[in-house]
């Protein structure tokens, strides 16, 4: 257990991470701060936190100090806290890109201060501590950037902390962080945002967005995210999006050229090819521990099934590591994917299921 943790932020993430941390009571005392006083408030309340303090009292004699504010303004608040640390605090961040906080962290931070990048695979488009949860990083991946510089002793506080919270450690470099998060995080958020405003610049606006249903909707959910987060993410991993972006735009105008062509063949090629990879994705990375066994089920969409399938699997003391609504609207069938650690509870899963009528098939 820590004796003295600081949370500096206390929205979405932060606030998420204290609730979870008291919850399992991985901390005896959490100060908290935050220059938004409602989201401080909140966080008091809901006991995210034990105490609300000003950044030097938080901070002052804090074994552990996490950061959970926007990517630009982490080097600021190292810059302030560095003169009051006591020697041999561990100080880590959860900000979405990772390089530039790292180098910033070596070059700000005394020798005697152990940093370690942190950025939890977990969050949404809300922000703020009313959308803070407890169960947030439940098996979600949660990476770490150690550099060869890194203290193995401040690597397994903040691993033990983040196992903790029920999230899943994996360590990977802070340059390939950010190819990666550029690929599958950056450029999504890119297009949707771009998405919506070619739409919305388009003369027919009013009616077509007014009209949106599943396309439109699933693809841009991620737009509403907080411009300001968004922002620095940009700037701060500015050439690895730069990079995807080469490759997302040599990819829209094969396409681009294949219907100017009317070219058939080479659309339904390149329309089945990414058909083939977005339906083999799976719940969980494969390569990547622990692995998820799944199984996809259909069911007509109507009140209560979820908990249905739920209570099945609940009574017979299978637990759900993951669950996915492939799709379902009003009136059509759903088609679910439920994900399990162990290959014997997805065996005994699609038995249940498939003992109720349910229809149900394991996933290879
Ligand atoms: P958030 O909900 O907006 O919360 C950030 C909180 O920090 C706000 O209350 C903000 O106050 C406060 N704050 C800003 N600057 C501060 C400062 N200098 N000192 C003290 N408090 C300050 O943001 P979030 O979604 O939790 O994101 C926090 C970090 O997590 C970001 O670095 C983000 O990249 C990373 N992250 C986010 C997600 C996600 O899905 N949201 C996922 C993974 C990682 P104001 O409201 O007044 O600005």
């Amino acid at each position: 257990m820590i004796n003295r943790c600081a949370i500096i932020g206390l929205g979405l993430i932060g606030g998420s991470l204290g609730l979870a941390m008291n919850e399992r009571k991985l901390a005896r005392h959490i100060y908290g701060v935050d220059t938004n006083r409602e989201n401080l408030a909140m966080a008091l309340a809901a006991e995210a936190v034990h105490e609300a303090v000003d950044l030097k009292a938080a901070v002052i004699d804090a074994d552990l100090v996490i950061i959970s504010v926007p990517v630009g303004a982490i080097p600021d608040l190292l810059s302030k806290i560095n003169g009051w640390l006591k020697p041999g605090t561990v100080v880590t961040d959860v900000g979405s890109t990772k390089q530039a906080i790292v180098d910033e962290a070596k070059s700000i931070l005394r020798p005697d201060i152990h940093f370690v990048g942190g950025h939890p695979m977990a969050g949404s488009e809300a922000s703020g501590f009313a959308g803070a949860d407890s169960y947030l990083f439940e098996n979600a991946f949660y990476l770490l950037t150690p550099t060869p510089e890194t203290s193995p002793a401040a690597m397994d506080l903040v691993r033990g902390v983040v196992e903790g919270i029920g999230a899943l450690v994996m360590e990977i470099p802070p340059d390939e962080h950010e190819f990666i998060t550029a690929a599958i995080s950056h450029l999504p958020h890119f297009v949707a945002v771009a998405l919506v405003n070619a739409v919305t610049n388009m003369p027919v606006a009013d009616r077509a967005l007014a009209l949106s249903a599943g396309g439109f909707r699933d693809t841009t959910r991620i737009a509403a995210g907080s411009p300001q987060m968004w922002r620095d993410i940009f700037i701060t991993n500015r050439d690895r999006v730069l990079d995807s972006l080469a490759f997302f735009r040599a990819a829209v105008e094969e396409l681009e050229e294949a219907i100017r062509a009317g070219e058939g063949e080479r659309i339904y090629h390149t329309l089945s090819e990414a058909s083939k990879v977005r339906r083999e994705l799976p719940i969980k990375p494969r390569g990547y521990l622990p692995y998820v066994y799944e199984v996809v089920v259909t069911v007509p969409d109507r009140p209560g099934i979820i908990a249905t399938l739920a209570s099945l699997l609940g009574d017979a003391g299978i637990n759900i590591s993951e669950i996915e609504i492939l799709h379902a609207r009003e009136g059509y069938g759903g088609t679910i994917r439920v994900g399990f650690a162990t290959s014997d509870e997805q065996n005994r899963a699609c038995d249940l299921f498939r003992a109720k009528n349910i229809k149900c098939r394991p996933k290879a």
